[in-house]
């Protein structure tokens, strides 16, 4: 083998030596076909119905008739795909209409959009940052803000989680005279807390910095109408660079920024991701508009999705579980160590709830955990029944 690929597998040899423990055991559970979306938050995975708790489909919008409709009619009318970028022929009205929605529902003067979440941080954050700038970074932010900071090129400074003090220290050390720019999840992906806006925003004007909120798992989760992080805590149009995808609330793929015209201009200018990839398929863009109108019409199904979190989260917590500090629709169900963890998937999945383990180093020694999501199509007595099953399987194997 050439001395390249070796250096490619070696490291990941000790993941693959604990999957193939875990397939011999029967508790690899990664990459497990979807066959079928049932109705109420229902799925059927190897032949077998469960309650779907590891969907980040936050409001239901799969499979909306109205949604389906819009990627149908789009198809009809533009086909599959595009062929190419949108600064050349890729652009439809489709396109177009997509970023005015966004903008609209964002209250931001002007959005755009990528091919997915991913790339738009890789992209953004690259774009707006070079040598010589100071990028300040949660340490629990997604991997896509971390590799977009590292592909900058900027000064890379972590803080530590939701830690405004220290990032404080962070930004104070910074050189006066440099660009500066200030990024966290708006809800974390691992633990579901949420950032401390207010300080942020302080901490940026005190310091002269840009800020970006990265809204994955905010948006249609937060707010009473669901336009994410600005309106759960009352606040205007105050983060510079509102980051989204379309992938996980939205039903369709792609990834966005909403902030101010200048800054949007630029970006389609010069990102190199809108420059060099092709554009949003029109259907998939077309599902993604009409997704942002539904939410803003349905509005009962965030009322619903705020009950349903708070029934699971405090029914979790009443049986004695560790659910760190989450106050969103991600359910951490700390298990306390790797086996714990595969057992207690290992145990819900056979009972009907299809959950799953994120372990380290994903997440820290010790905080191994079933990562339990809870969604606007779960009825209450089904939230019941898969606090139920936890409670049994976290007695059965000792996490209580
Ligand atoms: C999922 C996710 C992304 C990436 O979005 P995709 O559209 O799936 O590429 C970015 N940031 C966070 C916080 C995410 O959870």
């Amino acid at each position: 083998m050439s001395t390249k690929m070796k250096r490619v597998l070696e490291p990941t040899a000790p993941i693959f030596k604990l999957w193939e423990t875990a397939r011999e055991e029967g508790t690899y559970f990664y990459n497990q076909p979807i066959q079928e979306f049932l109705d109420d938050g229902k799925v059927l995975v190897n032949g077998k119905e469960m309650g779907m708790y590891a969907s980040y489909g936050y409001l239901g919008l799969l499979d909306h008739p109205r949604i389906n409709a819009a990627a149908r009619q789009a198809i009809d009318e533009f086909g599959t795909g595009t062929h190419g970028v949108r600064t050349l022929a890729g652009t439809l009205p489709i396109h177009d209409e997509l970023e005015q929605t966004i903008a609209d529902f964002k209250h931001a003067e002007a959005a755009i959009t990528y091919s997915s979440g991913y790339v738009t941080n890789l992209t953004a954050i690259s774009t707006l940052l070079g040598r010589h700038d100071y990028v300040f970074s949660d340490k629990l932010n997604h991997a896509s803000i971390v590799d977009g900071c590292q592909l900058s090129g900027a000064e890379f400074k972590r803080f530590r989680h939701r830690d405004m003090e220290h990032l404080e220290r962070r930004l104070k050390k910074a050189p006066p005279d440099v660009n500066k720019l200030v990024v966290a999840d708006a809800v974390f992906s691992m633990d579901g807390d949420i950032i401390d806006l207010p300080s942020l925003v302080a901490l940026c004007e005190k310091y002269d910095a840009l800020l970006m909120i990265d809204e994955a798992h905010s948006v249609g989760v937060l707010g009473k109408t669901g336009r994410g992080i600005e309106e759960h805590f009352g606040m205007g149009n105050v983060v510079d660079l509102k980051m989204g995808t379309l992938s996980k609330t939205i039903p369709s793929v792609g990834g966005y920024i909403a902030g101010k015209q200048k800054m949007i201009d630029c970006l389609r200018v010069v990102s190199r991701a809108y420059i060099f990839s092709a554009a949003l398929p029109p259907a998939q863009a077309a599902a993604a508009n009409e997704a942002f109108k539904v939410i803003l019409d349905e509005p009962e199904r965030v009322e619903k999705l705020s009950a349903n979190t708070e029934q699971f989260i405090s029914g979790l917590q009443a049986c004695g579980f560790d659910t760190l500090d989450t106050e969103t629709a991600i359910v951490p169900v700390i298990c306390g160590s790797i086996d714990n963890a595969l057992q207690m998937t290992k145990y819900a999945q056979e009972h009907g709830v299809f959950a799953l383990p994120v372990i380290s180093p994903a997440v820290p020694p010790g905080l191994e955990r079933l990562r339990a999501t809870v969604t606007a199509s779960h009825e209450p007595e089904e939230i019941d029944r898969a606090i139920d099953v936890l409670s049994a399987a976290g007695k059965a194997i000792g996490v209580l």
